[in-house]
């Protein structure tokens, strides 16, 4: 083929790359605008006149929370400020002027906070172990304090749907306990609201959104740390579910918002001593035997059998 023909034929293919990529960053910026515009409004996460501080490590969850929140912002139906803010926390090798060029490329107000809390945790935690959740505590008392400096009402974590999940899993496997991680709670300390606006956010979708916008993404493995290695056995365990049964991990977050107190054995949420026969049938209430939850095909969570006995008129 002669040198113009294969000259204009390879052109031709990385105008049709251009256009496709343009157009997928679009489609997932609209299903993640929508996602995160919901989540603000099912939690009132955002209200008129608030000061979001957006915690900024500079991996590609908060990169994406602060770079959706900023598009949002535009045609947002109030006015809100945004100030992002990171911790330096001096660990070895962090490219401290990263963040600074990107924020001020960008526009944003911001401000970085430098606090050594790495030569602490080294201090305090022995060699070979964990040293996340020290370094995340230490790490959460900073952020606190900025805020209230900042003036910020309300902080934005970048937690997405699949750390929600996990932490489920590990409260549910290593805690005893059926606690997530909340969409919108109150801080520690009692003076701060943190929200998390990617609640309903896939972590697949934000790997691709980072990766088309470019963001200059920090290593976080520069500290040093062990990995958190019930953490990543929960990671994998529903990656693989996501890939194999198609659904479950949408319907197991799903279940996180459709609590039945009166169907768990918490006696702090349901008053099972008081209960009593009211004489009344209640169609949203027991059905005696529960039809089986795993339904026919056994992942859906949809009950399965329409024949089903039921005690109730
Ligand atoms: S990976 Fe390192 S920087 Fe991140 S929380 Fe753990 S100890 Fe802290």
């Amino acid at each position: 083929m002669p040198d113009d023909i294969q000259r204009a034929v390879a052109e031709r293919a990385a105008d049709r790359r251009e256009q496709r990529d343009a157009y997928e960053n679009n489609k997932l910026f609209k299903r993640l605008a929508r996602q995160v515009g919901q989540a603000i409004a099912d939690y009132t996460m955002i209200e008129e006149g608030d000061r979001v501080m957006v915690c900024l490590s500079g991996g590609k969850d908060s990169y994406a929370l602060l770079d959706i929140l900023l598009r949002l912002r535009e045609r947002a139906p109030i006015h809100f400020d945004i100030v992002a803010v990171n911790l330096d926390q001096k660990q070895p090798g962090f490219p401290d002027h990263i963040l600074p060029e990107y924020l001020t490329r960008r526009g944003v107000p911001y401000h970085i906070e430098t606090q050594d809390t790495y030569s602490i945790v080294k201090r305090l935690v022995p060699e070979g172990k964990t040293t996340c959740s020290l370094c995340s505590r230490l790490r959460r008392g900073v952020l606190y304090r900025v805020a209230g400096e900042l003036g910020a009402t309300k902080i934005a974590l970048g937690h997405h749907r699949d750390d929600i999940v996990q932490t489920v899993f590990l409260n549910l496997f290593y805690g005893g306990k059926l606690k997530g991680m909340p969409p919108k709670l109150q801080s520690d300390d009692g003076r701060n609201i943190v929200i998390r606006p990617l609640a309903y956010v896939k972590e697949a979708d934000l790997e691709n959104y980072a990766e088309l916008r470019e963001f200059p993404i920090i290593p976080c493995n520069l500290c040093g740390s062990q990995p958190n290695l019930k953490r990543a056995e929960m990671k994998a365990l529903i990656r693989d579910w996501e890939k194999r049964f198609p659904g479950r991990v949408d319907n197991m977050f799903n279940a996180l918002s459709s609590v039945v107190p009166s169907h768990l054995m918490d006696r702090e949420l349901f008053d099972f001593a008081g209960l009593k026969a009211s004489g009344r049938a209640d169609p949203a209430g027991d059905i005696a035997f529960d039809e089986d939850p795993c339904g026919a095909d056994g992942e859906t969570g949809v009950a399965g059998d329409p024949q089903a006995i039921r005690f109730i008129p």
